[in-house]
């Protein structure tokens, strides 16, 4: 192997087995990390998007695409913004720029490096919950790769599920109704996780997630040549976050890239900002706040995949950390102000972006009015999502209905969880016993790069 996991709490250093989450030890939680040979970003020339970043990249299976992000220097919102060192990573669907991340969020990042480290056989289906975004990128990949995967979604997320293909039957979508939010579809996702042959995904405590992200950074510092001062990205659980923090350490000590860590200026959509509201008390903890009361607050964000109710933000190596040591912010931006960032964007740059990204842009403008960042500082904007009103408008999308529908009163009735787990007939997802799916093919794993 060309990695190992490490627990940051306790020192542990052990072999991945493609699905492992948590230290083995009893000891508070904490976020595994990859520790790979290669202490030095070696890009692999030859090949293109995530490919290339393979040297810090978990496991070994290739996808049927890869995955490419796209990062360029601004001129017009650059000059707009009087900010002289503007990079954009764009994350969405922008083909003509070099970026084809197909459900055009930077999730199908995540989700690439999740399905290159799974075992290829021995599990009736891979569990995931999501706001939307998450959803789409897992459905989409799961499905061209022939993986079996069951995404539980509120029914506001429905509409994110839209494909240029349809999707195999592999794939199986449970919608929750009935008011149910994303924290609902994670609760259940755990209970079903625990049933003999369904494996959590696991959210930001996979390191094949967060590495996948991180080649966001990967990205945007091979193109720049130089980490970026400040890393500007609006969050929901911080995922993203954290994994451009993860590959900021890696670049600073390859040591070619400088050795400054980037600031972390990160944004969340008022009136829901669980993690603005703890960073600016200073606290390690999250408020507790009544989930009734957090679901109503979830309804009236413009960015609804911002939504998450139990981000990582207290577990070693979460996002309280990585503020911390990264020297950064949190910021809260409104409705009205993600709009307007999202008019000058698309005026400015020439593609719609998604409301997430919208924040993220009102938060550096934010930041720049206050003098917080100066105007000759080299900023790296992550625009997460984008080009969605461009991909409607130039192909034919087919839309996923659900194979199952559960409401928020059936959830507490039970007879929840069996009707999940039935969408997979015992033997369906046990891929590679009999056969393995064509296009996931194993890779020496060392001789790539
Ligand atoms: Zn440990």
């Amino acid at each position: 192997m060309h990695y190992q996991l490490i627990c940051p709490a306790c020192g542990l250093v052990f072999d991945d087995d493609g699905f492992r989450l948590a230290c083995p030890r009893p000891h508070s939680p904490a976020l595994l990390t990859t520790r790979y040979r290669s202490r030095m970003l070696e890009c692999n020339r030859r090949a293109t998007g995530m490919d290339r970043y393979q040297c810090w990249l978990p496991g070994t299976n290739r996808l049927a695409h890869a995955a490419q992000t796209v990062t360029y220097q601004s001129q017009h919102l650059s000059a707009t913004l009087r900010l002289r060192n503007l990079w954009i990573t764009f994350s969405g669907y922008w083909p003509e720029r070099g970026a084809t991340l197909e459900t055009a969020t930077f999730k199908e990042l995540e989700v690439s490096g999740v399905l290159s480290r799974i075992p290829r056989y021995g599990f009736r289906a891979l569990v995931v919950a999501s706001a939307g975004n998450t959803a789409a990128a897992f459905a989409r990949s799961c499905s061209e790769n022939d993986i079996p995967c069951l995404i539980l979604l509120p029914a506001s997320g429905m509409a994110t599920l839209c494909f240029a293909h349809r999707l195999r039957p592999c794939v199986k979508i449970l919608c929750l109704t009935g008011g149910a939010a994303y924290s609902d579809a994670i609760t259940l996702a755990e209970r079903i996780s625990q049933e003999d042959g369904f494996v959590g995904e696991g959210g930001v405590k996979n390191v094949g997630r967060r590495d996948g992200m991180a080649t966001a950074m990967l990205n945007a510092v091979e193109t720049i040549g130089r980490l970026p001062d400040y890393y500007v990205q609006a969050i929901g659980s911080g995922a993203g976050a954290i994994a451009a923090h993860e590959a900021a350490k890696r670049l600073v000590e390859d040591s070619r890239f400088g050795r400054t860590l980037p600031r972390l200026m990160l944004s969340q959509n008022a009136p829901f900002t669980p993690i603005y509201d703890a960073w600016r008390l200073g606290r390690r903890e999250l408020v507790e706040t009544d989930p009734d009361a957090a679901r109503a607050l979830t309804k009236k964000i413009v960015a609804r995949v911002l939504s998450n109710q139990r981000p990582p933000y207290s577990i070693i190596g979460g996002v309280f950390d990585v503020l911390r040591e990264s020297r950064g912010d949190m910021f809260a931006v409104d409705n009205d102000e993600a709009f307007e960032a999202m008019d000058l964007f698309e005026r400015c740059e020439g593609i719609d972006i998604e409301p997430a990204a919208g924040v993220a842009l009102a938060a550096l403008r934010r930041a720049l009015q206050s003098g917080q960042i100066g105007a000759e500082a080299t900023v790296l904007l992550h625009i997460t999502g984008g080009g969605v009103g461009k991909r409607a408008s130039e192909r034919t999308l087919f839309s996923a209905p659900p194979d199952l529908e559960i409401s928020l009163e059936e959830l507490g009735a039970g007879g929840a969880l069996e009707r999940a787990c039935g969408l997979f007939a015992p033997h369906h997802g046990l891929i590679g016993l009999h056969r393995q799916p064509s296009s996931l093919r194993a890779t020496a794993g060392q001789g790539d790069f």
